[in-house]
């Protein structure tokens, strides 16, 4: 039996899907404005590790990721620059060259973290039409009213509001006069911006309502129904989407759709937090990205295995020396595994134990102690073939030899040079050249053939 915490009823429940021969997933996906950094792709591996429990529990799943690449404002209040145009003036390039570009480098990390890809990473821009639909039949039910600068939710009328982070809806101080620029509620949330002549925008398009652009919250519900039908399984998205961006999300499709629970079950995972208790993100500074994590010989699999030292509800803290011990558990995990013997079959024992950590709400963590103890247990039988099954969920390619590093042109230049001087018996210069070799990272071994170059580990 699969259990997940929703947090909409805030318990573990029994997972059981809305139609038996396909799960509806829906995670919010990137606004591509930026590199992704270690952060965010905390939230995409925990959504993958949810997919893959799913999959290796035979249901088949239909994934939706959207890209962001419009409407997502840098204050939540919906005030504030768009990101994407505000990077689009600053880098000097289109704000379709900006979505692209950062789209391409995040879809780069997605694979070497071993994500499994959606079945469709839907573009914001590419449904505007979708999104001004919904607007409008959220116009004609009555749920909208228009200020200075947009169309905006009123959400005193959805007396669902606040059902997934437990809050009231915050209405007007009293006494306070009612400024047509101002919002009626606080927890009130644009569904449409008007774009005025003075923000120069790039992406802007005609509505009803003039030209202007969709707000944020909108994109999310008009994509997750296009693909997944007007009800759908699981939604999952970081902590931060869940008082807000999903609320309002909510919000919008039940009074669109007139179906209550839009989504069955929400999942939201933890941060990825820096020293101090600070999410790790931009502005906090000190973000790592995949690329500066190669740069240090951190590869994307030894990250991914890092982030199952927590259950995916729980904070995980960056620090050096925490990434470093488990850059070194997974490097002897690999080691261990490539000496073990290849029996046949599976070992059941073991496949039970961990099925039971996958199952009860993703315990990574766990299933990792339930690895760890098979590759140890000297008398355990089938051994590979339980590895090889458990890597289904843990997706660190367990059972892949490491590539031996390509030997660099200038190391075997330098290694021909030295054949030859040995060849001439200038035994001095052919040293010098053996410890040039050393300094630049390379042990040359002589062999009957010749040489053999091989990494230095020192
Ligand atoms: P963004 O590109 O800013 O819209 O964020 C994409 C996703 O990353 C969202 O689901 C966020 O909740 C998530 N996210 C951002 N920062 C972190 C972090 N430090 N740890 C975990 N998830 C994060
Ligand atoms: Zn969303």
């Amino acid at each position: 039996m699969l259990k997940l915490y929703n947090t909409l009823s805030r318990e573990k429940e029994e997972f059981k899907p809305i139609k038996k021969d396909e799960i509806g997933i829906y995670t919010c996906g990137p606004t591509v404005y930026w590199f992704g950094h270690a952060g965010n792709l905390r939230s995409y591996i925990f959504a993958d590790i949810l997919k893959r429990v799913l999959l290796y529990n035979e249901f088949k799943v239909k994934h939706i990721i959207n890209v962001t690449d419009v409407g997502h404002l840098t204050s939540d209040s919906d005030t504030g620059d768009d990101k994407m145009e505000a990077a689009a003036a600053k880098e000097g390039k289109t704000a379709k060259e900006i979505s692209h570009f950062y789209f391409d480098a995040f879809r780069k990390d997605f694979r070497k973290l071993n994500l499994i890809e959606p079945f469709k990473w839907t573009w914001a821009t590419e449904h505007i039409k979708e999104q001004i639909e919904m607007i409008e039949i959220l116009e004609k039910k009555n749920y909208t009213y228009k200020t200075d600068d947009g169309i905006y939710f009123d959400t005193s009328k959805f007396k669902d509001y606040g059902k997934l982070s437990n809050k009231k809806i915050e209405g007007l101080e009293a006494g306070k006069r009612i400024d047509l620029r101002d919002k009626k509620n606080k927890t009130d949330f644009a569904l449409w911006k008007f774009s005025f002549p003075e923000d120069k925008r790039q992406q802007e398009w005609d509505s009803p309502w003039g030209k202007g652009f969709p707000g944020w919250h909108i994109e999310c519900s008009a994509m997750a129904t296009k693909y997944l039908g007007k009800q759908f399984d699981i939604h999952t998205g970081g902590e931060d989407n869940m008082p807000i961006h999903h609320e309002n999300e909510i919000a919008q499709s039940e009074c669109v759709w007139g179906v209550k629970p839009w989504v069955k079950t929400w999942m939201h995972g933890a941060f990825l937090n820096i020293k101090g208790g600070k999410k790790m993100s931009k502005s906090a500074g000190k973000i790592k990205t995949i690329s500066q994590l190669e740069d240090e010989g951190i590869a994307p699999l030894m990250y991914r295995y890092f982030t199952y030292s927590a259950k995916y509800r729980k904070p995980l803290v960056w620090s050096s020396e925490a990434v470093e011990s488990a850059v070194n558990s997974y490097k002897k995990l690999k080691n261990i595994i490539s000496g073990i013997e290849n029996t046949a079959g599976k070992n059941k024992m073991y496949l039970k134990e961990f099925e039971e950590r996958i199952n009860d709400d993703l315990d990574m963590p766990g299933a990792l102690a339930v690895l760890w103890k098979l590759v140890r247990d000297e008398k355990a039988s089938g051994k590979i073939g339980t590895i090889r099954k458990m890597d289904m969920v843990f997706g660190l390619d367990l059972l892949k030899e490491e590539e031996k590093e390509k030997v660099p042109k200038e190391i075997i230049e330098i290694a021909n040079e030295r054949q030859k001087a040995r060849g001439g018996k200038d035994w001095a210069r052919s040293d010098e050249l053996r410890d040039l070799i050393k300094a630049k990272g390379w042990v040359v071994k002589d062999s009957k053939d010749g040489f053999e170059l091989e990494k230095s580990n020192c």
